[in-house]
């Protein structure tokens, strides 16, 4: 495969031409992902540095709250970007996209998969493929992002960063790909998280006008309204790759290592209930019990009332039976 941004082997340093070349390149595959082939062999498992610029510009950015401060408005706008991506995330990337446990409308799957492409986690073609993957081989040597064989740092986020994980599975996702919309959300997954970014600084800019009392501006709202809320909301999602295949109880004796955490569910509105979840993929509900709080689940039955949604899949009475016996404790993975 070829890589136009690598010297060749015999030349002995980089021209200023190869490297403008290489920032070009790295500029396109950052905004175009139709341009990223995966390279063959063990460099496809390796993190591209330079394609994770962006990621790691998403994480230094939160450090400029020092300098902007805080306010109740910007604060309150990352908590409720939190929430609102974290539902899109959990309802319609993951139970939706990647599941299919509900319905919606033509309409109502576009303006949920814009909502979740604005968590920076890549389009829902992306999310889909590779989370059904998750499933199909669930903690084994094929997970993308098992802990079981590379550690927490790769589970969480390591995995993320390498050309084989940036590219979309389309094997996986048949039903999915045949809506241009999404393919189109897919393949520029960093303009509605960069719409996002400009248009709460412009809301803050606007707010630092006409609103000079709430105390907030321009920079202020993209820092917590963008990037504390886009790397908090990131890090909460992946726990379910990392954490919830290490912590946490296992009602049914599934073959991965996936747990039940209510911690985990409290933070991610309902997809800490892992162990349940990889037991019967298959339902729109992740809590099982009644004590089990789902948010997500809870939403979707809100959407449903307002007609948005429906055909909610329901967890069988044999899957409720099944977990009622003893609680397994045994961790698969002592070896
Ligand atoms: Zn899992
Ligand atoms: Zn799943």
């Amino acid at each position: 495969m070829s890589q136009p941004f690598r010297t060749a082997p015999t030349a002995k340093r980089p021209s200023a031409a190869s490297a403008w070349r290489a920032l070009a390149a790295a500029l396109r595959r950052w905004i175009d992902t139709s341009v990223a082939p995966v390279p063959e062999g063990a460099a496809g498992d390796r993190i591209d540095w330079l394609r994770a610029v962006p990621f790691i510009a998403m994480h230094l950015g939160c450090l400029a709250v020092v300098w902007v401060g805080a306010s109740p408005v910007a604060v309150g706008m990352a908590v409720a970007l939190y929430a609102l991506r974290m539902f899109a995330l959990t309802g319609f990337y993951h139970r939706y996209f990647s599941h299919r446990t509900f319905q919606a409308s033509r309409a109502v799957q576009f303006v949920f998969a814009v909502i979740g492409a604005a968590c920076g986690q890549r389009g829902p073609l992306w999310w889909a493929a590779h989370h059904r993957n998750h499933h199909r081989l669930a903690d084994t040597e094929g997970d993308p992002h098992s802990p079981r064989h590379r550690g927490f740092w790769w589970s969480h986020a390591g995995w993320f960063l390498t050309p084989r994980a940036f590219a979309t599975d389309w094997s996986r996702i048949p039903d999915l790909a045949r809506f241009p919309e999404l393919r189109w959300l897919d393949r520029f997954d960093t303009v509605v998280p960069l719409v996002l970014a400009l248009a709460l600084f412009g809301l803050g800019q606007g707010l630092s006008h006409w609103a000079p009392g709430l105390g907030t501006d321009g920079w202020q709202m993209l820092v917590w309204g963008f990037f504390i809320s886009t790397t908090v909301l990131f890090h909460a999602t992946v726990t379910i790759n990392s954490l919830a295949h290490r912590f946490g109880r296992r009602r049914y004796d599934t073959r991965d290592d996936s747990r039940n955490n209510a911690w985990l569910a409290l933070i991610t509105f309902g997809e800490g209930w892992h162990n349940n979840h990889h037991f019967f993929p298959g339902s729109a509900r992740q809590g099982f019990r009644w004590w089990e709080l789902d948010i997500t689940y809870l939403g979707l039955r809100l959407l449903a009332l307002l007609g948005l949604v429906h055909g909610l899949k329901p967890v069988p009475a044999w899957v409720i039976a099944k977990g009622a016996g003893p609680v397994v404790v045994d961790h698969k993975n002592k070896d």
